[in-house]
Formats: structure tokens, C-alpha cells, sequence
């Protein structure tokens, strides 16, 4: 589904990632590991076309999107959950969910679903998005993601500052999109959550990949767990 091929990101002259190569198949939950600063929102923002790359390629369903604009990204089928959730402060939660609507060739989520799946969506349709609580912003953002028909969907951080409750809603609707065959790449600070959810996992430290592997043998590996992601 997706490729990333050594590519090197930098922010000015300040290089962020060096020579990072990873790939999620369909269906398949990607957990990205590594401490602050390790060039994890950096891989998303690479993804995204928002910091593009200077070297290597990014393919997506085979096809090239390393120099493509961020809007064309989004319609071969990338979905986005950003850690600030980026929702527009003053519109209703429904224009917000209604904007995020498009038509990608992947099936699109009607709005039906994404509310059997988030209930308290339903009732808060009218609300200005900038009124809502963080589990409630964080309910729109991936409601928004959904409704814009993605194949891959780049979750930043989503079980920030969410009360456990949510962070299990979270966790549950990325199990759900791997049964449906939509990949998944979650940015995690907590990595107990991540390898409850995720299939592979890449840790990046310094802007490089430290490791990876499958989710069950981080788990399995007490020792190697600490030593590269200890902190999290
Ligand atoms: P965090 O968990 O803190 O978000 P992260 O793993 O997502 O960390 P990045 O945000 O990707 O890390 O940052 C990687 C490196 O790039 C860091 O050294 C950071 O200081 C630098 N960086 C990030 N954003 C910018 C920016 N807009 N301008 C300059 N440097 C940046």
C-alpha cells in the first residue's frame, strides 16, 4: 500500500530524517515508535507532502507521490488524524465532518457509519467544533478521516491527552479499519496502547530507523523493549 524508500527530510538545513525506509501493506496497523524529537510527525509530514523530502521516494498504491501536492495526496486516499486535530474552531462539528468528504476510488464511510461508530457525534452535530473536549475533537478528526475514503489513515498521537475510555473507542475503530483492509501508521508516545493495536512496528531514534519487527516480538522482548523505547 504504501513505500517509503530512504528518504532524507529536512527542515531548513536541519535534517530530520536520514535514509528512512518502511512499508504497510493493506489491512496492515504500523506502529511508529521513538522518543520526542525522533522525526516521527516528521515521517507523517514527509507522507503527507507537507515537508517534502530532499532524497528518496514515496509510493503509494504503487504509483509515486513523493512530489505531488499535499491535496493530491489526500485524494489517492491518504487520511490524516493530526495531534492538534486541526478542526475549524468556528464551524459546526457537521460542516467539519462535511468538508472532510471526498472521493478517492477506496469505499467512502457514510455518514451514517462514522456515527453507529462515534454515538456522541450524533448529538453534537450543531456544536461549534471549538466548543467540544478533547475526546470529542479527537471523535471528529477521525470521523473526518473516515468520511474522506481512505486506503491509509496516518494517526498522530491519538490517545493524547484522552481519557482511557476513549483511548480504547480509538484503538477499537483502528482494529475496524484493519478488518476492512484500510492500513494504518499510529504515531504513539504510549507504546503499550501501540503494540496492543499494531500488526509491525518501526522505533525511530535520531531521525533514523532503530528498529523494526512484528508488534508480538517487542512485546515478547522485555529487555529490548526498554532499551528502545524505555522512556515510552
Ligand atoms: P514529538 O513526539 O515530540 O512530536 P517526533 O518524533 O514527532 O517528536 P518530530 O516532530 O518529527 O519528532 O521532530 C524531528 C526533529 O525535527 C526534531 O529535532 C525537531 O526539533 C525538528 N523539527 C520538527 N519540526 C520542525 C520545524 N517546523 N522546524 C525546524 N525543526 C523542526
Amino acid at each position: 500500500m504504501l513505500q517509503v524508500d530512504a528518504i532524507d527530510t529536512f527542515y531548513g538545513e536541519t535534517q530530520a530524517l536520514f535514509g528512512v525506509s518502511l512499508s504497510v501493506g493493506a489491512g496492515e496497523v504500523l506502529a511508529l515508535l521513538g522518543a520526542n524529537g525522533a522525526g516521527k510527525t516528521t515521517l507523517l509530514r514527509s507522507v503527507l507532502g507537507l515537508t517534502r523530502p530532499r532524497r528518496g521516494d514515496i509510493r503509494f498504491r504503487d504509483r509515486a507521490i513523493t512530489r505531488r501536492p499535499t491535496h493530491e495526496i489526500a485524494r489517492a486516499g491518504i487520511g490524516w488524524v493530526p495531534d492538534d486535530r486541526r478542526l475549524c474552531p468556528t464551524l459546526t462539528v457537521a460542516r467539519n465532518l462535511s468538508l472532510g468528504i471526498k472521493a478517492t476510488g477506496f469505499r467512502p464511510w457514510t455518514m451514517d457509519e462514522v456515527t453507529e461508530i462515534f454515538s456522541p457525534l450524533k448529538y453534537l452535530m450543531a456544536r461549534e467544533a471549538e466548543t467540544l473536549s478533547g475526546g470529542e475533537m479527537q471523535m471528529v478528526a477521525i470521523a473526518r478521516a473516515l468520511l474522506g475514503a481512505p486506503g491509509l489513515v496516518l494517526f498522530d498521537e491519538p490517545s493524547q491527552g484522552l481519557a482511557p475510555k476513549i483511548v480504547d473507542d480509538v484503538m477499537a475503530v483502528i482494529g475496524r479499519l484493519r478488518a476492512e483492509g484500510i492500513a494504518s501508521i499510529v504515531v504513539e508516545q504510549n507504546a503499550e496502547v501501540a503494540l496492543a493495536v499494531a500488526d509491525r512496528v518501526v522505533v525511530l531514534s535520531r531521525g533514523q530507523v532503530a528498529w523494526s519487527g512484528t508488534a508480538a516480538a517487542l512485546a515478547a522482548d522485555q529487555p529490548l523493549r526498554q532499551r528502545l523505547v524505555g522512556g515510552l
